[in-house]
């Protein structure tokens, strides 16, 4: 396995699109930047980036390229998927943390997972959409973007194997080696199915 991890921030303008996640958002502003200035992408395509060790958004998509102005970022995505994917390595999954005074990112989050999702190719829950104000920064007009990934090397087949198990057991009733090996190779372990909560009021 290998972690990426990767950090965004852009500032609010007014007169663009506010884009976040791939979404088109109604705000009033939107992000500045040379392309869409999707925060939340760039940090998530950073942590691919980094976790493959092949640089960062910016050796890949060069500010001053004028090919990247107003660019959408699900390039910079799909170009960082494709080098994961080079690697060997497939997306166990992501977590994110958005940073930002508004909009409350709280009645789209769902949406915003399903569609980080789809651009990364996999489940949303597979994908972890957090939000929390500034509190105390004075940075009410960025936004901030954390993200880390975690990959799974593909074996020769391009399969994962995806394995638990519990070694506890008691007298009453023992579990030999063969027991948990048996029940590692007969149930893959997978994330439940769940409709997480969020809660984008950061008052802690
Ligand atoms: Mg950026």
């Amino acid at each position: 396995m290998r972690i990426g991890y990767g950090w965004d921030s852009h500032a609010f303008k007014s007169g663009v699109p506010l884009k976040i996640g791939g979404l088109t958002l109604d705000h009033p502003e939107g992000l500045s930047g040379h392309s869409d200035g999707d925060v939340l992408l760039h940090a998530i395509t950073d942590a691919l980036l980094g976790a493959v060790a092949a640089g960062d958004i910016g050796s890949f998509f060069p500010p001053g390229d004028a090919r990247w102005k107003n660019a959408d970022s699900s390039i910079f995505l799909e170009t960082a998927l494709e080098e994961v994917r080079h690697a060997g390595y497939t997306i166990a999954n992501v977590d994110t943390t958005l940073v930002l005074a508004a909009p409350k990112i709280g009645p789209i989050a769902e949406k915003l997972r399903e569609n980080v999702a789809t651009l990364l190719h996999l489940e949303p829950r597979d994908v972890g959409i957090k939000a929390k104000t500034p509190e105390g920064l004075d940075q009410d007009h960025v936004a901030i973007a954390h993200a880390v990934v975690l990959l799974e090397k593909l074996d020769a087949d391009g399969q994962t194997r995806h394995m638990a198990a519990s070694a506890d057991s008691s007298e009453d009733s023992p579990r030999s080696v063969e027991d948990v090996v048996r029940k590692l190779l007969e149930e893959p372990a997978v994330l439940p199915a769940r409709k997480p909560t969020f809660n984008t009021e950061d008052i802690t």
